[in-house]
């Protein structure tokens, strides 16, 4: 079965599951491997083959692509996977690899949203001063300490893995979970902990949006680090069935 065309799924998002379920089934014609960084201790594997791991860069990706003969890759990073996204980008132009970004789309507020969109860890920090006193951070672990960078506040932090402790803000509680988390849910943790302002980032997606809906509800306002742009050329798809049929589309199909 050597000879299925191989497609590299840049993974680490239920998007990437999903569509690793779909393509694992049987029938879809394709060898797929699914890469993850690594990041996470215990990662949700996706079905399939995977790898994990950086790939050591442009380099290590073109060389990774080569030597297993990919003939198309999906990136279906998270949107603020931006590193990956870009190397991915510049290893499919230089093997001529066709490429295609899986994202989820961003989410966009609605009447009674009070958002406040940020290009960077650092402008989000000062807006928070000015909005509130207690913050429940769901950015991630990734420039935490940027993010988190006023020493006055007080700030509930929610990461899949605790954040390395030189990161961590002088005043804060550390809340491990992983989504999905109902609004329920969402409302009693912003109730409990008597939040009064959202730092988070525009990841999109139904699995963690009920914690926008909880702080519109409570009237709290949401400082909402804006996504980076998709590499410029890369065609991008929303959803599952849409990467689906353009990898049904493939020339080496
Ligand atoms: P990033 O900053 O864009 O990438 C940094 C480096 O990590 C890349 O240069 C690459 O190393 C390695 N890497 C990233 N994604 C990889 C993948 N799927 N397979 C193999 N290597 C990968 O990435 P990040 O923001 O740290 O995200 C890391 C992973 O977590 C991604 O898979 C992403 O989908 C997932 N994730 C990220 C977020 C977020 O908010 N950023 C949230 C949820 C999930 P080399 O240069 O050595 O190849």
């Amino acid at each position: 079965m050597t000879d299925r065309p191989h497609v590299l799924l840049l993974g680490g998002t239920s998007d990437a599951r999903r569509l690793a379920a779909e393509l694992d089934a049987a029938g879809s014609g394709l060898r797929v491997t699914s890469s993850l960084a690594g990041r996470v201790a215990d990662p949700r594997l996706p079905a399939g083959e995977v790898r994990i791991g950086g790939f050591g860069g442009v380099p290590g990706l073109v060389d990774w692509l080569r030597e297993h003969r990919v003939a198309a890759i999906v990136d279906a990073t998270h949107p603020f996977a931006a590193v990956m996204s870009r190397n991915a980008a510049l290893a499919a132009a230089e093997t001529g690899t066709p490429l295609l970004a899986l994202r989820r789309p961003a989410w966009t507020p609605g009447p009674g949203d009070r958002w406040h969109e940020v290009g960077s860890p650092a402008e989000a920090a000062a807006l928070l001063t000015e909005l509130g006193r207690r913050v429940f951070v769901t950015t991630g672990r990734g420039e935490l300490a940027a993010f988190t960078a006023s020493p006055e506040l007080w700030y509930l932090i929610r990461s899949v893995d605790p954040p390395e402790p030189a990161d961590l803000p002088p005043h804060h509680e550390l809340l491990l979970a992983r989504g999905p988390f109902d609004l329920a849910a969402e409302r009693e943790t912003l109730r409990r902990h008597r939040i009064d302002v959202l730092l988070t980032k525009n990841s999109g997606g139904p699995a963690t949006a009920p914690k926008l809906l909880a702080a519109r509800e409570a009237g709290i306002p949401v400082v909402l680090r804006r996504r980076p742009a998709t590499p410029p050329g890369v065609p991008e798809v929303p959803d599952v069935p849409d990467a689906l049929r353009w990898l049904d589309r493939l020339p080496s199909r």
